[in-house]
């Protein structure tokens, strides 16, 4: 049976950016995915992922977002690849709903460079946008989107040159924790490993009854628009813009509010892509769950005809997507409750724009080193009681 210091389930998001800084550290890494990735079953394709700074969901993102920006530039250099551009990011909103007075707080205390623009500066600068008088908007310049299918390719092609042994097409079956390490048994063959990572993303419960307790993989309606007048909606001319519109009485979004995004057309001929980032249903990433409902749709044409009219009425496709999410929408960081070997990451729906930061994080636990990043706020410990 092979034997490897470390073996990472999944070559997706965090589990190929993991491959790459533990071989690059010259650790014998083994990588195995049950298909070949980048692909099109779970959480990482769609061509863009947006990376923006300004986090109101805590400080620890912040500092995270400010190195990952530094590590998406320096993978660039190493892979000769274009894979961050920058496009700003709006947050618009009713001036306290959480979204919008959390990226003001997140950007004055950690002294982020923004602006604050009343619903008539947005329409002006963007006649793409139509806000109702009372919305505000956030705007951070320096931030963009990251092509996700590129990035993945170049995490693992630097894991290959840095010998870590990637195997695709080659599903985990079961592990076992032993007294000294691991065994992972797949289609294929049988494995021992020094420690295991389990970076499965939306089939995490299948892994290990101890996440499905507090992973669910929910899924994303992804609407693909082919707007008419390509040149408002194209790279330079539309930000990332994320969306909290305020609703009353709603079951679907108890939060009180729709949470929607949308991201530019990456070239002529190409798609904007509208989703929304709340109200979704539980999903399963190997059954009928790829399906989109009509309703599902009807959602989306209410918010563009509201807030993107020029979009209304455009040929429109649709294609889902998973979150892997946790009971309070943070990352899910560490060691398996009881366990010496077995780590597990989830990334709750927003974790890509940290992807070569996660590598490193989670090269640090697998090796018990310190984190360079305060990542307390991520410990599956949290869920102990649960
Ligand atoms: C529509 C959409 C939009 C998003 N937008 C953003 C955004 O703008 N910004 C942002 O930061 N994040 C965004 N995200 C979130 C981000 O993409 C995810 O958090 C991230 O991709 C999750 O990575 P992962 O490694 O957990 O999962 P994946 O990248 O899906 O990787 C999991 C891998 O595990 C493999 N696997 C599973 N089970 C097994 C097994 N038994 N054996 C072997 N292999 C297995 C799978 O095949 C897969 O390749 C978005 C997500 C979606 C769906």
């Amino acid at each position: 049976m092979r034997s490897y210091d470390f073996i990472i389930v999944g070559l997706g998001t965090a589990g190929s950016a993991t491959c790459m800084s533990l071989a690059r550290r010259g650790y014998k890494v083994l990588g195995l995915d049950q298909f070949s990735p980048p692909h099109t079953r779970g959480s990482h394709h769609g061509l863009s992922r947006s990376v923006r700074r300004a986090y109101p969901e805590g400080s620890s993102y912040v500092v995270m977002a400010q190195k990952s920006w530094e590590l998406w530039r320096r993978l660039e250099k190493d892979s000769g690849q274009n894979l961050l551009i920058k496009t700003g990011n709006l947050t618009l909103g009713p001036p306290d709903c959480p979204a919008l007075s959390g990226f003001l707080r997140s950007a004055q205390k950690h002294e982020i460079l923004h602006e604050y623009l009343s619903a008539l500066e947005v329409e002006k600068r963007w006649p793409q946008f139509s806000l109702p008088d009372y919305f505000y908007a956030g705007l951070e310049n320096e931030a963009g989107i990251v092509f996700p299918e590129r990035a993945i390719t170049a995490f693992l092609n630097e894991a290959r040159q840095a010998a870590a042994d990637l195997h695709v097409n080659e599903g985990v079956e079961q592990w076992t924790e032993l007294a000294a390490g691991v065994e992972v048994r797949t289609s294929r063959a049988s494995y021992q490993g020094g420690r295991l990572l389990l970076a499965a993303g939306a089939w995490s419960k299948n892994l290990s009854g101890r996440l499905s307790a507090v992973l669910t993989p929910k899924r994303i309606a992804v609407h693909w628009i082919e707007p008419a007048a390509e040149e408002p909606f194209s790279l330079g001319q539309f930000p990332v813009n994320f969306w909290q519109v305020p609703v009353f009485s709603d079951p679907v979004f108890p939060e009180g509010f729709k949470e929607f995004y949308s991201l530019p057309m990456l070239q002529p001929g190409g798609q904007i892509k509208v989703a929304f980032h709340n109200g979704l249903s539980d999903g399963d990433p190997d059954s009928g769950s790829h399906t989109i409902r009509d309703d599902e749709t009807t959602m989306i044409h209410e918010m563009i005809t509201a807030y993107l009219p020029g979009l209304a009425g455009c040929p429109m496709q649709v294609n889902a997507c998973f979150y892997t999410m946790t009971p309070d929408k943070d990352f899910y960081l560490g060691r398996l409750p009881e366990s010496q070997h077995v780590f597990g990451a989830a990334l709750a729906g927003h974790g890509f724009k940290f992807a070569p930061l996660l590598g490193e994080l989670l090269a640090d636990l697998l090796l018990d080193l310190p984190s360079p990043v305060d990542i307390a706020m991520f410990s599956p410990e949290r869920f102990a009681k649960l």
